[in-house]
């Protein structure tokens, strides 16, 4: 028996048309709670991507990742290494918002991963920022922890598409626990730039 292929695989060759494509998806439980398909927003052949676990309230609401309170400290930590929202890509591992903020269900990530495969492969970032567990879980296959992994550089390979893979703290986590989380973040912040350089 084979199984329908996913609607991402089909979607176009370019990121507006996969974007688009994604808009109906109904393939996990969250169509049903959602207002919209939060997609992605940035450069669509930016060098830094960032990957993050899934649209809050604000963002369910404006149709664009990182809108909220976490977004507004990630746009500033991104601005603190001479960067803008526009230099870059942001998307997250579930494109829909789960109800009340709950942590995606393993069924939805596996449901949704094929978007995500899709910006990676277009977008061919040179860096990949995970944001927290569920997306550098998910991204480099691992069962660590984010606070065991986090600022640490990993090479990221898929379909011919290389890159440098690094895991931070989620910026809500860094809300909730500020002082020497988000002292870490910075430090995160400096050590992409970085990278960036040394790849560029
Ligand atoms: S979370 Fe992903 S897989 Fe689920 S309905 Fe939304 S776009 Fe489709």
């Amino acid at each position: 028996m084979t199984s329908d292929p996913h609607p991402a695989t089909g979607a176009g060759a370019t990121l507006a048309e996969v974007a688009s494509a994604s808009l109906g998806c109904a393939l996990c439980k969250l169509a049903e709670t959602r207002t919209q398909v939060v997609f992605g927003i940035g450069r669509s052949d930016a060098d830094l991507m960032f990957v993050g676990e899934g649209p809050g309230e604000q963002e369910d609401l404006k149709g664009e990742p990182f809108v909220g309170r976490a977004g507004q400290l990630l746009t500033q930590l991104i601005e603190g290494i001479g960067l803008t929202r526009d230099d870059v890509y942001i998307a997250n591992v579930v494109k829909c918002r789960p109800p009340g903020n709950r942590d995606p269900h393993p069924e939805e990530i596996e449901a949704c991963a094929p978007w995500l495969d899709r910006q990676l492969e277009l977008v061919r970032p040179r860096v990949i920022v995970t944001l927290g567990n569920f997306a550098t879980k998910l991204l480099l296959s691992t069962k660590d922890g984010i606070t065991k992994l986090r600022g640490r550089e990993f090479g990221f390979s898929r379909a011919g598409h290389e890159a440098m893979l690094i895991p931070m703290y989620h910026p809500s986590a860094v809300l909730r626990s500020g002082g020497k989380a988000l002292a870490e973040a910075r430090a995160d912040f400096v050590h992409v730039k970085r990278v960036l350089a040394r790849l560029a």
